[in-house]
């Protein structure tokens, strides 16, 4: 890794203690264009906006998709002190961003955690088809 990734990753880690002494789960994100300049920077805040959404990386994503033309979204890098969850890597990948460096993964994360990882949520389908395809076709 070189000297400036792991510069801007540390950055992340700050953000994550920054998070944390907040009264926060312990996770921090940034955005930093293909020179390595930081666009924005995230704290998670689900416990002080009571959003289980409130994730920096999630919420990095929704910014750039916001502000960012495609081709710079592209040409991003987030760096995030913990690999994004399921809920996060599904909107970097819709926002477009170009790639995610991380500290800790997921597994390591799950190793610090008494209690381990979340449980999946029961799910049930497909069903309905002939009358779910009908708002859906000729969309796209
Ligand atoms: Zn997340």
């Amino acid at each position: 890794m070189t000297d400036n990734k792991e510069r801007l990753l540390r950055r992340a880690i700050e953000l994550a203690a920054e998070a944390r002494a907040g009264g926060n789960p312990p996770f921090g994100s940034l955005l930093a264009d293909a020179e390595g300049r930081v666009l924005a920077e995230e704290r998670n805040t689900t416990l002080t906006d009571a959003d289980i959404s409130a994730h920096p990386e999630l919420k990095l994503a929704r910014w750039a998709a916001r502000e960012l033309d495609p081709a710079t979204a592209a040409a991003t890098t987030m760096y995030t002190s913990c690999q994004p969850c399921p809920m996060c890597a599904g909107a970097i990948q819709r926002s477009g961003l170009g790639r995610v460096v991380f500290a800790l993964s997921g597994e390591q994360l799950v190793a610090l955690k008494p209690g381990g990882d979340f449980p999946d949520v029961p799910q049930e389908g497909p069903a309905l088809y002939e009358e779910a395809r009908v708002p859906v076709e000729g969309y796209y």
